[in-house]
């Protein structure tokens, strides 16, 4: 009995990892430099690519040239490319009344439907062009409405890698899987998605990183995996019961 509760804890344990802010201006020796480490371990992460980026702050970054046969490459190599944002430029305010109360900036949040449905037409556009197939969706700074998921669903998307919990869940037709952690981090239960914006990262996170990998590299999962996920061990049901409230509160007094 309590051997199979173990098995099944096991079996429902993983961790996918998700890099942010794949774009054509980034900080490519960084990037590099996981790639080598993701090929040694046959990890395969979810690269989240801004289709337009116009973000200041990223154009700042050096410009690679052929990104998108870069992007290719790794589509190729069954990396999954996902669609953040359509320029990763934010233009409207939350107050707290997207779908998960992240708060902040957004740029898609707030927009009616049918300009939401655009930015992301012409987002899918750039990746059909290149030949890349996206059917998973994350937004810049976590923030979504309704008008969100209706716009990803008429685009032909349904994936979302991003809101609270310990299992994939369904909501709005939409598949999604949770993305509770800012840092590297493992907890024994549970199936998660790590963020990862290698952009920011100096030698010791880097260090960090690949101590990471060498640590955990056979409970870190691809998307397929993480998705075929069950919520079937009594634990985690338990604990995904309290997680979105727990991590509602701590983000409350964090910010107080
Ligand atoms: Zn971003």
């Amino acid at each position: 009995m309590y051997q199979n509760f173990l098995n099944s804890l096991r079996d429902q344990t993983g961790i996918l990892l998700r890099f942010d802010d794949i774009a054509p201006n980034m900080n490519w020796k960084m990037m590099d430099r996981c790639e080598r480490v993701l090929n040694k371990y046959k990890i395969k992460p979810v690269v989240g690519v801004i289709p337009n980026n116009q973000d200041t702050e990223l154009l700042s970054y050096e410009k690679r040239d052929k990104f998108w046969q870069i992007v290719k490459h790794w589509q190729n190599n069954n990396w999954t490319v996902a669609m953040h944002g359509y320029t990763h430029v934010y233009d409207s305010e939350t107050r707290k009344k997207d779908y998960f109360k992240y708060g902040g900036k957004s740029e898609f949040f707030g927009h009616t439907f049918q300009e939401q449905l655009s930015r992301l037409k012409k987002g899918k556009k750039i990746f059909d062009d290149n030949n890349i197939k996206v059917d998973t969706f994350f937004a810049p700074n976590h923030t979504y409405d309704l008008n969100t998921f209706d716009a990803l669903k008429k685009a032909g998307i349904f994936k979302i890698i991003d809101g609270y919990g310990l299992s994939p869940f369904i909501k709005n037709e939409i598949k999604f899987l949770p993305q509770l952690f800012y840092k590297l981090v493992f907890i024994p239960f549970g199936i998660q998605s790590t963020q990862l914006h290698i952009n920011y990262w100096n030698e010791n996170d880097f260090i960090k990183f690949e101590n990471f990998i060498k640590k955990y590299h056979s409970k870190i999962i691809d998307i397929d995996t993480a998705y075929s996920k069950k919520n079937e061990n009594s634990l985690i049901k338990v604990l995904d019961f309290f997680i979105e409230p727990t991590l509602k509160i701590k983000r409350i007094f964090a910010k107080s």
